[in-house]
């Protein structure tokens, strides 16, 4: 007897589909195999894929609160605006465009995400009460300033220091300097030696433009992830999200020192930045995983549609990949980066777990990876679990009332965009 028993699925396991049932206990799973279980709660996924869940590696969350706001600028232009609005947002405002960010990403199955933000008291209650799984941090920047680069350290510090390990685990906390464009190399350096000693995750962004390689290599006479490298910076406990403009001795120095990246591709194509060469990263042994950047910049928080459309920009350079490793890249390299056993479906591991219905889309089925990669749009997301509990049932989210968050949400946007 299982908590959960999710029955008679065709799972993904290994880069394979098998059809099994799949055990529950606690937060983790517990079995996964033919034989006729039985759950306190039960799911007949007969008709249903039964899929690791989707790691949203990269995010923004209360950017769904600036959701089409200063569209059609390059990233330069559109932070401007952005860091505008930011200015006037509050702790209350935050929350309230996490939880609509957790809504949104659980109804396509994203099961974790990480989050750089500010007010992340905000953040850690919207994932609290969604039932998300979470790895955050305080989006700091010293922008040159060391007395500056004191404080925003210590707000980075003091939210591992108080959240890390809280939800029974569903949160955990990491450093999170914005951009080698935004911080110092020396409060950079700080940062990798902190994080050394409370031994957390580092997440930044890296070369997402051309305008940030030349200002880096402008300023320090080298290219963004060789600076990275040459103050220790880079290793196997740090993510770098986008990574488009990258030499193939970047690519190499990521590679050897283990470092992960979080793939964006809706966001880089949406401001004109450019194309990740993944197909390279994955082939050198990169662990690439997969983002949605903030919905300001996307707009949707849905790895369904992200995945679809990561595969076919790489086919679009002719660097073809089997659709199982894409599949990989959105749910077990996510896990991975942020070093948790989860985005698989294995005994042990966590309890983070989906099903996908069969939509019209997916008749017939000659590849069920195909399938699902190509044909999917997020809607057929019918269940989520996470950490063993059930949060969405037949596509509705259990733990939110999301009529009230809509409502919510509408109000809070207006005041942010119209200040009186
Ligand atoms: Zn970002």
């Amino acid at each position: 007897m299982y908590d959960i028993a999710v029955k008679n699925g065709l799972c993904f396991i290994n880069g394979k589909f098998i059809e099994c049932s799949v055990g529950i206990n606690g937060n983790r799973i517990s079995y996964v195999g033919k034989e006729d279980i039985r759950g306190d709660i039960e799911i007949d996924a007969s008709k249903m894929f039964i899929f690791p869940g989707f790691f949203n590696t990269h995010t923004h969350a209360a950017m769904t609160l600036l959701r089409g706001y200063a569209e059609g600028l390059p990233l330069r232009d559109w932070l401007e605006k952005v860091w505008e609005i930011e200015g006037r947002m509050r702790e209350r405002d935050v929350y309230w465009g996490s939880v609509l960010a957790c809504v949104e990403m659980l109804k396509s199955g994203i099961t974790a995400f990480a989050d750089m933000y500010i007010y992340m008291d905000g953040v850690v209650q919207a994932v609290g009460e969604s039932g998300m799984r979470a790895v955050i941090g305080y989006g700091m920047a010293d922008r040159g300033d060391e007395k500056r680069g004191e404080e925003e350290l210590k707000i980075g510090v003091e939210l591992i220091k108080k959240y890390d390990g809280s939800f029974g685990g569903r949160v955990r906390c990491m450093l999170t300097p914005h951009a080698p464009y935004t911080c110092s190399p020396e409060f950079l350096e700080k940062v990798a030696e902190i994080g050394r000693d409370l031994n957390v995750i580092k997440h930044i962004h890296l070369s997402e433009t051309l305008w940030e390689v030349k200002e880096i290599k402008k300023k320090y006479g080298m290219r963004p992830a060789e600076l990275l490298h040459s103050i220790g910076f880079l290793d196997d406990k740090t993510l770098v999200a986008h990574a488009v403009w990258l030499t193939d001795s970047e690519m190499e120095l990521l590679a050897t020192t283990g470092t992960s990246v979080a793939h964006c591709p809706s966001s880089n194509m949406k401001l004109s930045s450019g194309i990740a060469r993944v197909y390279e990263m994955l082939k050198m042994g990169i662990n690439v995983s997969l983002a949605s950047d903030g919905a300001a910049s996307n707009n949707m928080l849905n790895l369904l549609q992200e995945i679809r459309l990561a595969a076919l920009l790489q086919n679009l350079r002719k660097r073809v990949l089997p659709p199982s490793t894409w599949l990989k890249v959105a749910t077990e390299n996510g896990y991975r980066a942020y070093n948790l056993f989860g985005g698989v479906l294995k005994k042990g591991a966590l309890a983070d777990i989906v099903t996908i219905d069969r939509s019209l889309r997916h008749h017939p089925v000659h590849d069920p990876a195909s399938s699902i990669l190509f044909a999917s749009t997020g809607c057929e997301v019918s269940n989520v679990i996470v950490d063993g509990e059930l949060v969405v049932e037949d596509s509705s989210v259990l733990s939110m009332d999301e009529s009230k968050v809509l409502k919510k949400v509408e109000k809070v946007a207006e005041r942010l965009v119209n200040p009186q």
